[in-house]
């Protein structure tokens, strides 16, 4: 199956590292021009973008906290000035602040809720916009196996990326008939900086709770990502898949 997204405009929150990072790149193999949004990685997004402009794939890079509404709307003023449109968004961008709920300060709470939930909330509302001008649009939230299984110290993860969840399907009921579809992935333990001291803290003990016995690779989750951002999945709206090794059906 070849997917081709040439003239599309896609848009990756936190697409500078790890998860977004596949998934600015694999958007732009398949032909989409990338609004590569980062917060504190510059450097990296530079290489990212100086490695796809040496494969002649042009991106655009563009520092904003996804949780600031001002720093949102300037994204998206960059967005309509230079492109007049968007057609895909991936609302990747997230934090963990792992801890036990009777040590969890407020502070922790609402960070991780103020970035998992707010931002995706601050930017689908933005591109909702843009996209209901041409009838046509994909959103992806980037949620996790947090939504649906628990972990010890994810209270707050847990309960934004099962906001996350809630958030999408009913953003599929209100935007389907805008021509707009809207998913979720739900990544289970996937190597990146994110799961890093998780895996080393309790790496064996959580293999063996993965029916695959191995993590997953970034990559895995954006070849998802790229086929959810194009036509082949135009009739699926409001759905949630895991790429998580069978991590949430064992
Ligand atoms: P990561 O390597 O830690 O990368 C996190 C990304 O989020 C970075 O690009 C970071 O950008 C960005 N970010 C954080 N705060 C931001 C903010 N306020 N505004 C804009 N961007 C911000 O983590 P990852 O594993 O790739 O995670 C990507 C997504 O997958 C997250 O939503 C995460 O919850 C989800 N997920 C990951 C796993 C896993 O096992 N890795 C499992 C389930 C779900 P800067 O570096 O520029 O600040």
């Amino acid at each position: 199956m070849v997917i081709d997204l040439t003239g599309k405009i896609a848009l990756v929150t936190g697409g500078a590292r790890g998860i977004g990072r596949e998934t600015s790149l694999r958007l732009a193999e398949a032909g989409a021009r990338v609004v590569i949004n980062y917060q504190k990685s510059l450097e990296a997004a530079e290489a990212l973008k100086a490695e796809l402009a040496g494969r002649g794939l042009e991106t655009d890079l563009f520092q904003a906290d996804v949780s600031k509404p001002e720093e949102v709307d300037a994204l998206f003023a960059r967005i309509r000035d230079r492109h007049g449109r968007l057609d895909i968004l991936v609302n990747n961008a997230g934090i963990i602040k792992d801890t036990l709920l009777l040590n969890m300060d407020l502070s922790d709470w609402d960070r991780v809720h103020d970035v998992n939930l707010k931002g995706a909330f601050l930017c689908t509302r933005a591109a909702a916009e843009l996209m209901m001008l041409h009838h046509a649009g994909k959103i992806i939230n980037i949620a996790s196996v947090g939504a649906i299984r628990g972990g010890r110290g994810q209270t707050n993860y847990a309960s934004s990326k099962g906001g996350l969840l809630a958030f999408t399907r009913a953003c599929a009921v209100e935007l389907g008939s805008k021509g707009i579809q809207v998913n979720a992935v739900l990544p289970g333990m996937i190597q990146t900086d994110m799961s890093r001291l998780v895996r080393k803290r309790a790496g064996e003990t959580l293999l063996e709770r993965i029916p695959m016995g191995r993590f997953g690779e970034p990559t895995e989750v954006a070849h998802l990502v790229v086929f959810l951002a194009s036509d082949r999945a135009d009739y699926i709206t409001g759905q949630a898949i895991a790429v998580d090794g069978g991590f949430s059906v064992a």
